[in-house]
C-alpha cells in the first residue's frame, strides 16, 4: 500500500452490514478510475451488527480499517478517519450510498488550486419526510445563530485538502461538528450539486430526536444566544416590576387605592419563577460544558487498526 497516498477517502460506518460490500466494491471502481494513488479508510463507529467482521473479509490492499471500541457518534468516527488518513486531498463521504460514489470524481475536479474545500448541495434529497424536515431546521436553525458571515453547510459528502484538518485540529471545541467547524473556518470552497440516493438497506440513525439534540447542541456549543436571552429576561423582569412598582406606589399614595389580588400576584410570581428557573438551567447547560471541556477526554477510543 502506497504510504503516501495523493487520496484519501474517508468513510464512518455503524451498523451498514447490509451495505458494506456494495460500498467497498463501487469506492474501489471508481478509485482504480482516477488514475492516482489512494486510501480508502473506513472508521467503524462500534457497529454490532457484524460490519466489522464483514469489512474485515473484504478488507484488501488500498483499504485500511479502524475500529472504535464503542459507538462515538459519527462526528468523532469521522474525526478519528481524518487522523488516520495520509492523503494531501481528503474525500469525505456517508457509508450508506446515499452520497453516491460516483460523483467523486466530480468533486476532485471542482477542488481546483485556489480552493480548499468542495461542499455539496442535493440536486433532490431521497430521504424520509421528518428526516428532510430536521435536517432543514438545524440548517434554518444554525444560519441564524451564525449569522451571515458564515455560510453553513451541513452536509456529510465533501472534498478538502490536508490544510483544513490541520485546521480543524486547532479548534479544541469539546463537541467538533465537522460541517459547522469548516463553514465556520470561512475557506475558499465552492459547492457543487450532486445526486442523492435513496437509502436501499439499513434504517438511519438520525431520528427528529437525534436531531433535536443536535440542534441544542449548536446553540449551547457554538454561541451564547441563551445566556444573552437569560440577560435581556432579567432585564425586562427588572424593568417590569420597577414600572409595577411605581405604579402600585403612586396609587397608594396618590390616589390612595390599594390594588391586592390573588391571581395578579400569583401570575407575575409564576413569571419571575419561570425565568429564574431557566436562567439556572442555561446557565447549568454552560457549566456542563466547561466541566468537560476541563476534563479534556479524547473524542474516541480507537481500538484495533488493521492496514
Ligand atoms: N454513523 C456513524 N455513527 C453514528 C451514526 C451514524 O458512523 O453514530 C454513520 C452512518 O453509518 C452513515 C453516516 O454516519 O455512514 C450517516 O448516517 P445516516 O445515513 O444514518 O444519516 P442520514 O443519512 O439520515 O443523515
Ligand atoms: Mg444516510
Amino acid at each position: 500500500m502506497d504510504r503516501n497516498p495523493e487520496i484519501s477517502i474517508v468513510v464512518p460506518v455503524y451498523n451498514e452490514e447490509s451495505i458494506v460490500e456494495e460500498l467497498c466494491s463501487r469506492l474501489k471502481k471508481v478509485c482504480d478510475g482516477l488514475n492516482r494513488s489512494y486510501e480508502i479508510v473506513i472508521v467503524d463507529d462500534g457497529s454490532d451488527d457484524g460490519s466489522f467482521e464483514k469489512l474485515q473479509r473484504i478488507k484488501e490492499g488500498t483499504m485500511r480499517l479502524v475500529q472504535l471500541t464503542r459507538n462515538f457518534g459519527q462526528q468523532s468516527a469521522v474525526l478519528a478517519g481524518f487522523r488516520m488518513s495520509r492523503g494531501k486531498i481528503v474525500v469525505q463521504l456517508d457509508s450508506d450510498l446515499q452520497n453516491p460514489p460516483e460523483e467523486i470524481p466530480k468533486l476532485l475536479a471542482a477542488l481546483t488550486r485556489d480552493i480548499d474545500l468542495v461542499t455539496t448541495v442535493h440536486k433532490k434529497r431521497h430521504d424520509e419526510l421528518m428526516r428532510v424536515l430536521g435536517s432543514k431546521l438545524l440548517c434554518k436553525f444554525g444560519q441564524m445563530l451564525f449569522g451571515n458571515a458564515v455560510k453553513l453547510n451541513l452536509s456529510s459528502f465533501r472534498v478538502m485538502r490536508r490544510s483544513v484538518i490541520d485546521k480543524i485540529e486547532t479548534c479544541r471545541d469539546r463537541s467538533r461538528y465537522m460541517a459547522v467547524l469548516m463553514s465556520w473556518m470561512g475557506l475558499p470552497s465552492v459547492e457543487i450539486e450532486v445526486e442523492h440516493h435513496v437509502r436501499k438497506k439499513g434504517t438511519t440513525k438520525y431520528s427528529f430526536l437525534t436531531l433535536f439534540k443536535l440542534s441544542w447542541d449548536l446553540v449551547t456549543g457554538y454561541s451564547n444566544l441563551p445566556l444573552r436571552l437569560v440577560t435581556y429576561m432579567g432585564l425586562f423582569g427588572a424593568l417590569m416590576g420597577f414600572l409595577m412598582m411605581t405604579f402600585l406606589l403612586y396609587q397608594r399614595m396618590v390616589n390612595g387605592i390599594l390594588i391586592e389580588g390573588f391571581i395578579v400576584l400569583s401570575a407575575v410570581f409564576a413569571f419571575f419563577a419561570g425565568v429564574q428557573l431557566l436562567s439556572v438551567g442555561f446557565l447549568g447547560e454552560y457549566l456542563g460544558r466547561v466541566h468537560s471541556q476541563v476534563q479534556g477526554r479524547p473524542d474516541y477510543i480507537v481500538g484495533k487498526v488493521m492496514e
